[in-house]
């Protein structure tokens, strides 16, 4: 539940007492992590990990690329052979190690918090209160279902006795991005883990700190060598080499549509591994005019602005009733001029910088699109400060649906407002997108509720309320938003392959 409750503590924590950060963080781990060891990238290249919110340099990290991978699979098929110390582990036993790895991040927790924090651009309570406690919440899911994900028995026809075995895939590759590093990290590692799969495990470029951190914990826990691998690198090479790579039996990728496409293609032209795919979103919030509007507003204030607008499921096309449509625009106006904009360290800030220049470039032009499509420009609109990526919280009313801001993904802190007069017409106009990550609707109205929910073409609905992720609960995306699904039951059935087992029973039952 580590979002479901965002709105009442966002603003609960401001001037609330939080432990205080680290005032300065020892970056111990910078090498990729291999069987359990680290080493020096094979090039002996390095690249630089900055702090958003001042530009400033961090630390250098070893830059893996195609050769560093290829040791990672090596060490983590070794790892995966059949009677290796990990495959002939008791499931329970697996299920104890994750526990074990929750623990440690748990007692690791202020550490951790803080390096996401500067690395990421995240506001210190956001990764104490939420990010970390997700990653554990995670874990902890996964680690129950270690010894329950079990096969059953099947009626076949004939003298047989046919059985099923959920065994893992095998050699895992993954591919998280920068916008919840510890918790996408978790989200792949903990289901993969569980059901008895290795992996190689690449953290964004620009986000590679706590990942590596987790390295030395997964260590301490006592995983076998080659269980976990971890290289840090770029997407175009070492990305690319989990993808192209002839002995990973599945990616797993979260990311951008448009890289999702390439991870598919690598997978169709190598070795046909399996692909599960969480790309992007544009996701509507419809709000009709029966519904608490107070609430309403509050609720799509954070599903858009929670994390600087950086987040897939971010409620980008936000539809409103025309009867309510003037007065919604002012209270959202209102709350984001109230956003508190600063150093991710200091207690009380509630939005931090943008990742990197890229995205705070790419951000800026969108809102300029924005302006000059005939969007009314309710407040913000620009940058922030006078140094790292700040871009102030921005608020469009008067959008309609052919704006470039009602389309692209902005992964920023820009809010479109729309009007919609009658339930058939939002309907359409919510699902006229190539994306389908997730929706929300606020009504009072069960009728409604149920109908809308049903119609939309998103992998989550929420009602209500949004963002309410859970571990328990599957995610993933309709349409170009995704293939297959992440956590929940549905999630662990993505990490395993179904053998089927049939046994010849020569003495026939009388
Ligand atoms: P991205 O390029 O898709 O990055 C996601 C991950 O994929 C990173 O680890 C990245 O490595 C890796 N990657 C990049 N190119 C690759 C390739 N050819 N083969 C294999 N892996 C590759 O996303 P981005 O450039 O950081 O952000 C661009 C846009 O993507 C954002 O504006 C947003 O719209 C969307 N996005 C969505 C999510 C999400 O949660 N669904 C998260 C982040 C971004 P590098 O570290 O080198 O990039
Ligand atoms: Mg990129």
């Amino acid at each position: 539940m580590y979002l479901r409750s965002v709105n009442s503590l966002e603003m609960s924590s401001l001037g609330k007492s939080l432990p205080d950060p680290l005032s300065n963080v020892e970056v111990k781990y910078t090498k990729i992590f291999i069987n359990n060891e680290w080493h020096d990238s094979v090039s002996g290249k390095k690249f630089a990990t900055f702090n958003p919110a001042t530009g400033e340099k961090i630390c250098d990290i070893e830059e893996g690329d195609k050769e560093d991978v290829e040791k990672a699979v090596k060490a983590a098929r070794a790892a995966f052979e059949f009677g290796s110390p990990w495959r002939r582990m008791d499931a329970s036993e697996r299920g104890k190690l994750l526990n074990k790895l929750a623990d440690l991040i748990e007692r690791d927790i202020i550490a951790l918090s803080t390096m996401e924090t500067i690395d990421a651009g995240k506001p210190f309570f956001t990764s104490y209160m939420f990010d970390i406690p997700g990653a554990v919440k995670s874990l902890r899911y996964c680690a129950g279902w270690a010894d329950k994900n079990q096969g059953r028995t099947v009626p076949t026809d004939g003298d047989y006795f046919t059985f099923t075995r959920h065994e893992p895939v095998g050699v895992c590759g993954q591919i998280i991005p920068w916008n919840f590093p510890i918790v996408m990290f978790a989200w792949k590692i903990a289901p993969a883990l569980c059901c008895g799969n290795t992996v190689v495990i690449k953290p964004a470029e620009q986000t590679p700190l706590t990942a590596l951190y987790m390295g030395s914990l997964i260590k301490e826990a006592g995983f076998p060598p080659g269980v976990v691998n971890i290289v840090p690198g770029y997407g175009p090479t070492a990305g690319a080499a989990i993808s192209n790579h002839m002995d990973v039996d599945k990616v797993a990728f979260t990311g951008s549509t448009e890289v999702g496409k390439l991870i598919k293609q690598a997978a169709g032209k190598s070795n046909l591994k399996r692909v599960t795919l969480e790309l992007g979103g544009k996701s509507p919030l419809i709000i009709f005019a029966d519904a608490d509007i107070n609430a309403a507003v509050e609720c799509a204030h954070h599903a858009l602005f929670y994390h600087q607008g950086q987040c897939c499921i971010a409620a980008s096309r936000l539809f409103v009733e025309e009867s309510i449509y003037d007065d919604f625009v002012k209270k959202s106006v209102e709350l984001a001029k109230k956003r508190v904009l600063g150093d991710p360290l200091k207690p009380g800030t509630q939005q931090g910088p943008q990742i990197d220049k890229e995205q705070y470039d790419r951000i800026l032009d969108l809102i300029e699109s924005g302006k000059k499509e005939g969007a009314k420009l309710e407040c913000g609109g620009g940058p922030w400060g006078d140094k790292g990526f700040f871009i102030q919280p921005t608020v469009f009313s008067d959008v309609k649906d052919n704006m470039r801001i009602a389309k692209e993904e902005i992964f920023g802190p820009v809010q479109q407002i729309m009007k919609f007069k009658t339930l058939d017409e939002v309907i359409k106009r919510a699902n006229n997108t190539t994306y389908g990550l997730a929706a929300g609707l606020f009504t009072k109205d069960v009728d409604k509720a149920i109908v809308v929910s049903s119609a939309l073409q998103a992998g989550s609905v929420w009602i209500n309320c949004y963002s309410a992720l859970s571990p328990q609960a599957p995610f993933g995306g309709f349409k170009m938003s995704g293939n297959g699904r992440e956590m929940g039951e549905y999630g662990i059935h993505e990490y395993t392959e179904v053998k089927t087992v049939t046994l010849k029973i020569s003495q026939k039952n009388s």
